[in-house]
């Protein structure tokens, strides 16, 4: 299995209800190892910007408009087939959905407002951690 690092969001959602912990608890239990982590406050522009990949979806304003709502927490992170032990963990995009012990299972409430974001191939994953992440931000 490939080494491989993934950029992990903890949303407004998850941020207010307190679960960063719980989240990140998770992430070190199953092998994920943290290499960069970081709390902000995106403006909309920024969120706009991060999911410009779906500015044709239905729910492009919606999203943006939540995601900027509230702090945020972004992290890289790293292990073997990280990118997809991270979607595992994530569960759905529609919590009702996801599969039980999976964080948007145990959290989520609403298909938007669903907790955890996570790359979800390598070239999206590079690209995700360069949005948020410089080379001296990230640890080896
Ligand atoms: P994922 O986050 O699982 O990769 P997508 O990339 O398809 O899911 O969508 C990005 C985000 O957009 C989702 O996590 C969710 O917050 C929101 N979203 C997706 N589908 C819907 C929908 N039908 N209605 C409202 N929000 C949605
Ligand atoms: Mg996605």
């Amino acid at each position: 299995m490939p080494i491989e690092q993934t950029l992990s969001m903890i949303k407004p959602d998850g941020v207010a209800r307190g679960v960063i912990g719980d989240v990140i608890g998770r992430f070190e239990k199953h092998g994920l190892k943290i290499r960069a982590i970081k709390m902000l406050h995106l403006s909309l522009e920024q969120a706009r910007a991060f999911y410009a990949v779906h500015k044709e979806r239905p729910f492009f304003d919606s999203l943006t408009t939540f995601m900027s709502s509230g702090p945020i927490v972004a992290m890289i992170l790293e292990g073997e087939n990280a990118i997809q032990v991270n979607r595992d963990l994530m569960g759905a995009t529609d919590y009702r959905k996801a599969a039980p012990g999976t964080i948007r299972a145990d959290f989520a409430r609403e298909i938007e407002a669903n907790i955890v974001h996570g790359s979800d191939a390598p070239d999206t994953a590079k690209v995700e951690i360069a949005f948020f992440f410089n080379a001296l931000e990230q640890v080896c």
